[in-house]
């Protein structure tokens, strides 16, 4: 039963010791992995090296159940995953046949010659069980030996996601003869210590089910996960409490994040939305522009930095940014107000703050943003005063902006 196995993730590449690549993929399996009630006890990073992988696999084998390595499954030199989880288990490696036909097949299709090299990634552990990759040219490997799972993938992350849920999740889903279930509240609008405190008495006394929660700049997740054949009674026993507690700040119940849930709420409801940023300088309709099919939905996004393009793009009142200056709030409701109307949408928001590090003034300091929402009968502005550095300025009041659209929309 997998509830009491253990877990570790070894992710192999010189590129993440030397911070050339960011380890995405030990977030997303452990994540993952939590998710499905499995304990993941370890995550070992090494290099390219063959003896070091040697000596953290046999270590991780001594503690754990489940082994998942990722990376190293390529035709380069440097790919020596699989030739040393082979040695560990004295295993001979085998040419794959049918991989090798696939091997070739994909380098024809795409016209790319086929080298010597790349036929190393058709060769198997004997007695492994290959996990198909439809997006690349490396299978990853499974393998069950003296009464351990160990599962092999892709570094390239599109192609480990792909055969994890293929492949990985379905597997050890199959392992466990109870059921795990997990929950996920998405809650924006109140601090994680508030969330926190609000939950106190179900994270100080949690069994089953477990809870946590995760803050990210204005989001928090908070995730219940239960196991046993009562799994989704006691789910729902714990829900209603929170519910109870947190109802009015939760944007989503499937760990979508909040920009996606305005996005998705206005395509649905057919309705339209301008921006006009100045201190986060497009970040806002980045977020937006990466939600599919948005574009009925948000018709233009406006970069108005300079009080030239306020004034000349904006129709601001010059006397207005003379008077109040560019970050005050008769600034921000001329931004909002005025770019809602240039094509007539639902919405108009705009941000114009000081996202430092420079730029302060005792009255008005890094930090102070103003945040502004118009429809065609009403204008919001909300004065904000963050902390952090200048990232963390900017994504705060694309969160703040989010916020104050989901306020109108719910
Ligand atoms: P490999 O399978 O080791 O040849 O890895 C191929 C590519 O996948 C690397 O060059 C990285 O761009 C990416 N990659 C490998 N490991 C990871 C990881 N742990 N997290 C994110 N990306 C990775
Ligand atoms: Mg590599």
């Amino acid at each position: 039963m997998v509830q009491s196995m253990n877990c570790e993730i070894i992710n192999v590449g010189t590129e993440l010791l030397t911070g050339a690549i960011l380890n995405t993929n030990s977030q997303f399996l452990s994540s993952e992995l939590s998710n499905i009630g499995i304990n993941v006890h370890n995550i070992s990073v090494v290099g390219d090296n063959p003896k070091r992988l040697q000596l953290v696999l046999e270590n991780a084998l001594n503690n754990n159940d489940i082994i998942i390595l990722t990376g190293g499954l390529g035709p380069t030199g440097d790919d020596l995953t699989k030739e040393v989880v082979s040695k560990v288990f004295g295993k001979k490696l085998v040419l794959d046949n049918t991989e090798k036909e696939h091997l070739q097949n994909w380098f024809n299709k795409r016209n790319i010659p086929f080298t010597k090299n790349n036929l190393k990634q058709a060769y198997l552990p004997e007695d492994s069980i290959k996990i198909e990759n439809p997006n690349g040219t490396a299978p990853g490997v499974y393998l069950h030996e003296d009464g351990k799972y160990i599962f092999l993938l892709p570094g390239p992350p599109g192609e480990l996601k792909e055969l994890y849920f293929n492949f990985v999740q379905p597997t050890l889903k199959s392992f466990n003869n109870q059921k795990v279930e997990s929950r996920f509240y998405n809650i924006t609008g109140l601090g994680e210590s508030l969330v926190e405190d609000k939950l106190k008495d179900l994270v100080e006394n949690q069994k089953n089910p477990t809870i946590a929660t995760y803050a990210n700049l204005g989001e928090i997740l908070v995730r219940l996960t239960a196991n046993g054949p009562d799994a989704e009674k006691l789910l729902d026993e714990k829900e209603k409490i929170i519910k109870e507690r947190l109802g009015k700040y939760i944007f989503s119940y499937s760990n979508n994040s909040l920009v996606n849930t305005i996005g998705n709420c206005l395509i649905e409801r057919n309705l339209t939305l301008s921006s006009a940023e100045s201190c986060t300088g497009g970040m806002i309709g980045e977020q937006l522009t990466a939600i599919p099919g948005i574009s009925q939905a948000y018709l233009l996004g406006l970069i108005t930095y300079s009080n030239e393009a306020k004034i000349k793009v904006l129709n601001v009142n010059k006397k207005t940014l003379e008077k109040y200056g560019a970050v005050s709030e008769e600034t921000c409701w001329e931004m909002c107000t005025n770019v809602r109307k240039i094509l007539g949408t639902d919405f108009g928001i705009a941000t114009t703050g000081i996202a430092g590090p420079d730029g302060g003034t005792p009255e008005k300091p890094v930090g102070l943003v103003y945040t502004g929402l118009a429809t065609k009968d009403t204008v919001k502005i909300k004065r904000n005063l963050f902390y952090g550095n200048r990232d963390t300025v900017r994504k705060r009041t694309c969160n703040v902006i989010f916020q104050m659209l989901r306020e109108e929309l719910f």
